[in-house]
């Protein structure tokens, strides 16, 4: 193993964001094409934001896209615990350190007062920002408060003047102007940590050396840098990621349905085109292939490929990946798959294996599957200018003769298999002498009310069975001849 390491680090919010995907599946694959360490950390310092059962869904989750930990609550390998609220001294006792050092200090102020601060600086138009009132409470001050028992939080201390800088390995030179840095709070009155403060302790601590995140956090690193030099810590490498937006630049949002591995996975996306396409909002291999499987994403992925440009999230696109990799599944699969969105919407009994071979090569996405196949249970309401087809040179009138002359061939089909209806089609086309389309296109219009469809007449005509063919021919006959 290289001495490389990345985490995953969730905040458990029930369920899976795409841009929580994404960081998960760069940090893995970061990991993995160096040789290095892939860890799992929980987040769950903020409590006001538990969600019952959302741990499940990122273990869950990572399993089953095959992102596998090497390193994570279920799997200590010394750096343990690896959940945030459980590592609670930790950070107390790092926090009183970082006041010894002179980096932070104790601040008492109610919550009173911070909000009628807060209201003072909006009145004057300005953000809000701690004024630093219990920066200079001298030691004794400050012993008589804990003394008392007096509810506290620590706050980071930041330079005033000057910038801070870093380098990032997607953005480049981050340089910031130190007189925007908060000084934060580090620790809460409950205990807890903030996230800016746990993150660097924690990365420090279980010696992550590459740290994979969100962009939203390139302006508050350089405070984070300010704790790392602060303790004396070596600065991991940091690699932020672009925002993931629609197309038009809005963000994905989880009430369009858009958002979360589970919204799409539960729409018949399948995990590995997810996989695919989600290494592909931010990183290119250069070139033209874009079909990888998780396997060839861990030997080719570099942190060079990834851009620092918006990643444009491209529904049409991620159909039709997603349309590849149902082509690429086992038959069987498929059909298996496929069932229980024919449960939806078919009750006949009809040949459901036949419809999936017919189906598997048109189908992007599992959700659209009752759409193309809801006809086999009943036709809709269509409109005859659907026999005319110019290229078939099919008209009203002529799909009329077509379909009237075709019932007596039908029914002459004892055995009804289809190639018993192909060829008994086939002769009576040749009798005709006329050209397929003249029979086949109102013969398929007629027994699915449909433009396109898996299959053609003669299969169609196969699964519905005989009698339902007949039927609906007849039917097509007098709806044809009630327009005329
Ligand atoms: N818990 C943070 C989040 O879910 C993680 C940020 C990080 O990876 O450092 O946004």
């Amino acid at each position: 193993m290289s001495n490389i390491k990345t985490r995953f680090a969730p905040s458990p919010t029930g369920y899976m964001h795409i841009g929580n995907l994404r960081t998960a599946l760069y940090s893995y694959l970061i990991a993995k094409s160096n040789g290095g360490t892939f860890m799992l950390r929980i987040e769950d310092t903020d409590q006001n934001r538990f969600v019952e059962g959302a741990m499940d869904v990122i273990y869950r989750t990572l399993e089953l896209c095959g992102l596998n930990y090497d390193e994570g609550p279920d799997k200590d390998m010394g750096n343990g615990p690896y959940i945030q609220s459980q590592r609670r001294d930790i950070y107390i006792k790092y926090a009183k350190k970082l006041v010894e050092l002179g980096h932070a200090y104790y601040c008492f102020c109610s919550k009173e007062r911070l909000d009628g601060l807060r209201e003072e600086l909006e009145a004057k138009g300005l953000p809000y920002e701690y004024d630093g009132h219990c920066k200079n409470l001298s030691p004794e001050e400050i012993q008589k408060k804990l003394d008392a028992g007096e509810p506290y939080v620590i706050r980071q201390i930041m330079p005033k003047e000057g910038v801070s800088e870093y380098d990032d390995a997607v953005y480049g030179k981050i340089t910031i102007e130190n007189s925007t840095l908060e000084e934060q709070i580090l620790l809460k009155s409950d205990g807890m940590p903030t996230y800016n403060f746990a993150n660097v302790v924690d990365d420090h601590l279980m010696g992550v050396t590459h740290v994979v995140r969100g962009n939203e956090y390139i302006t508050s690193t350089p405070k984070y840098n300010l704790l790392y030099d602060a303790f004396g810590w070596e600065r991991p490498c940091y690699i932020h990621l672009p925002l993931i937006t629609k197309e038009g630049g809005k963000k994905l949002s989880k009430r369009e349905g858009d958002a979360s591995f589970e919204d799409f996975y539960n729409k018949g996306y399948l995990k590995d085109a997810i996989i695919n396409y989600v290494a592909l909002l931010g990183w290119s291999p250069g070139g033209e292939r874009e079909i990888y499987s998780l396997k060839e994403l861990e030997e080719i992925f570099s942190i060079k490929g990834i851009n620092n440009s918006p990643a444009v999230f491209d529904m049409a696109k991620f159909r039709w990946m997603n349309g590849e990799y149902i082509k690429m599944m086992a038959p069987e699969d498929f059909h298996k798959a496929a069932l229980p969105y024919y449960e939806k919407c078919l009750t006949r009994k009809l040949d459901l294996k036949r419809i999936s071979e017919l189906l598997q090569s048109r189908v992007e996405v599992l959700c659209d599957i009752p759409d193309y196949v809801d006809f086999f249970e009943n036709v809709c309401d269509y409109d005859v200018s659907m026999y005319v087809h110019k290229k078939m040179k099919t008209t009203v009138e002529s799909s009329l003769e077509a379909l009237q002359n075709v019932i007596p061939v039908l029914e002459s089909i004892d055995d009804w298999q289809e190639e018993k209806i192909h060829s008994a089609l086939m002769e009576h086309i040749a009798q005709k002498g006329v050209k397929n389309g003249i029979v086949l296109w109102p013969l398929r219009t007629a027994l699915s009310g449909k433009m396109s469809t898996p299959g053609g007449a003669v299969e169609i005509a196969y699964i519905i069975g005989k009698e339902e063919t007949l039927a609906r021919v007849n039917n097509a006959v007098n709806f044809i001849k009630a327009s005329l």
